[in-house]
């Protein structure tokens, strides 16, 4: 049962906040959540493009998707969830080549004993329902064993490289199973964009008696006397009875006050990258593929994503909408350069793609970057994923990187969501009194 009165507040706006604060609102809880930005949504949230939003960030689901499709049809937005066979390909040598599974077997820059081995690899691992008997490999060892080498340098090295960095020999064999297990052929996607998921969830919080504040940033989380947790919140001090914290570990640590060193050197941990995307406004469109991964070197983006060929382009008011998609460190550059430097830099590899390109055809840009946005999954990554009970009594933790062996991904923030709310509401407040 629910103890009378409870305050709970919740640290971060996007999927897993809002969702954890509707769950936690649903029983009768009273919720603040706080967001840092002027919009929810996080990693997820979009931008107006004409008379509709668009993702800041190329966003998709896979069939896989149980616990936001279900979240999506509870919110009322069930008849705007469509799915499509979107086709995904692979820019090789300057030519595309699409990757659907039977085009695979003809794929002409593998021999065919090479092809075989590909699509016999990912048919075991979409069979596979179990990652743990992938524990401790590294996946680059077992594309190489199982796949061959040939098709580990022409197909996967590139890409690893291009998403990991300098880490993509260190990245585990559980996250690359959970990228071929978990996608299915059809992608869903919530026609007119995820925008309205995150306004039905705020619409809803707010119908129950919660509270939304934007442009609110989390300076300092501490304990507080009664079992109480004190969050410092733009220079001014408030208290709850619980929180929940929804900000990537990295920065819980440095926020939370009291860490006990040895929870820090444990939790504290690990690399990731943020994400760069640069969208293009076209008016026609580029190619006839979804999802382009680019193999070829030099590229300065690893991926293009093309909008249009999964979305009418009349929801865009005509426009092709691209992406021209980056993981990197923060450390790069892309972060400090101008829209019009990227274009100069980005646009003429346009042409290596469709050599009918021009940039007349550009007809709106935009930038968009965010720090915290792909964990680095790594054979120890694993041992390395706090709890979501902290020491600190009262404050739980969830956040995308206690997502396993997953990376991220709406629907795994808002089941994580649900468990840290029931986790958060099943604490009664005289024990956390005494853990204090
Ligand atoms: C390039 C890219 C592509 C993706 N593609 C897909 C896809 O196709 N399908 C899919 O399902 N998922 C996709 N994702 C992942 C998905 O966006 C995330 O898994 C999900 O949005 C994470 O939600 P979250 O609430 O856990 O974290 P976040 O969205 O990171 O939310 C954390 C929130 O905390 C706020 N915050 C940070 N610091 C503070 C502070 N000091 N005070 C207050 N608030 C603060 C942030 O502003 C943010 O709103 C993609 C992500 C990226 C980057």
């Amino acid at each position: 049962m629910t103890e009378p009165n409870l305050h709970i507040g919740v640290l971060g706006g996007g999927a897993l906040g809002l969702s954890a604060a509707y769950r936690l609102a649903r029983h009768g809880v009273r919720v603040t959540v706080l967001e840092k930005e002027d919009v929810v949504g996080g990693l997820a949230a979009s931008f107006p493009v004409g008379n509709v939003y668009l993702e800041k960030f190329y966003h998709h689901l896979f069939r896989s998707d149980r616990v936001i499709t279900a979240l999506i049809r509870e919110l009322g937005l069930g008849d705007r969830l469509v799915w499509r066979k979107a086709r995904t390909a692979n820019l090789i040598n300057g030519r595309i080549y699409p990757m659907d599974p039977l085009r695979l077997l003809t794929l002409p820059v593998l021999p065919v004993s090479d092809r075989l081995r590909l699509c016999l690899g990912m048919a075991y691992l979409k069979l596979c329902s179990d990652y743990h008997r992938f524990e401790g490999q590294l996946a680059i060892d077992w594309i190489q064993r199982w796949m061959g080498k040939r098709t580990y340098e022409v197909i996967w090295r590139p890409l690893f490289e291009s998403k990991f960095g300098e880490h993509y020999t260190r990245v585990a064999m559980p996250w690359f199973w959970s990228r071929v297990y978990c996608r299915s052929l059809s992608l869903g996607y919530l026609r007119g964009g995820f925008h309205q998921l995150y306004v039905a969830l705020l619409e809803r919080i707010k119908a129950l008696g919660g509270t939304v504040r934007t442009g609110q940033t989390v300076e300092r989380i501490e304990a507080a006397p009664g079992g109480r947790v004190r969050v410092t919140v733009n220079g001014a001090v408030e208290e709850f009875d619980r929180v929940v914290c929804t900000l990537p570990t990295r920065l819980f640590t440095r926020l939370a006050v009291g860490l006990p060193p040895d929870y820090r050197s444990r939790y504290d941990w690990g690399d990731y990258h943020g994400a760069h995307c640069v969208i293009l406004a076209l008016d026609r469109p580029l190619t006839d593929v979804y999802w382009l991964s680019i193999n070829d070197p030099g590229f300065p983006f690893l991926v293009l994503v093309e909008h249009g060929n999964f979305m009418p382009v009349e929801d865009y008011g005509g426009r092709w909408l691209v992406y021209l998609g980056n993981y990197l460190p923060n450390t790069d550059r892309r972060f400090r350069m101008t829209r019009d430097e990227l274009l100069d830099w980005y646009l003429p590899y346009l042409a290596r793609i469709n050599p009918a390109f021009n940039r007349s055809w550009v007809k709106e840009a935009w930038v968009f970057q965010a720090p915290f946005a792909q964990p680095i999954v790594t054979v120890d990554y694993h041992a390395h994923i706090p709890p979501h009970e902290t020491p600190i009594p009262g404050v739980f933790l969830a956040n995308m990187f206690q997502v396993y062996p997953q990376d991220r991904g709406q629907n795994y923030s808002i089941e994580l969501a649900y468990r840290v709310a029931d986790l958060a509401l099943t604490r009664p407040t005289a024990v956390l009194a005494k853990a204090g």
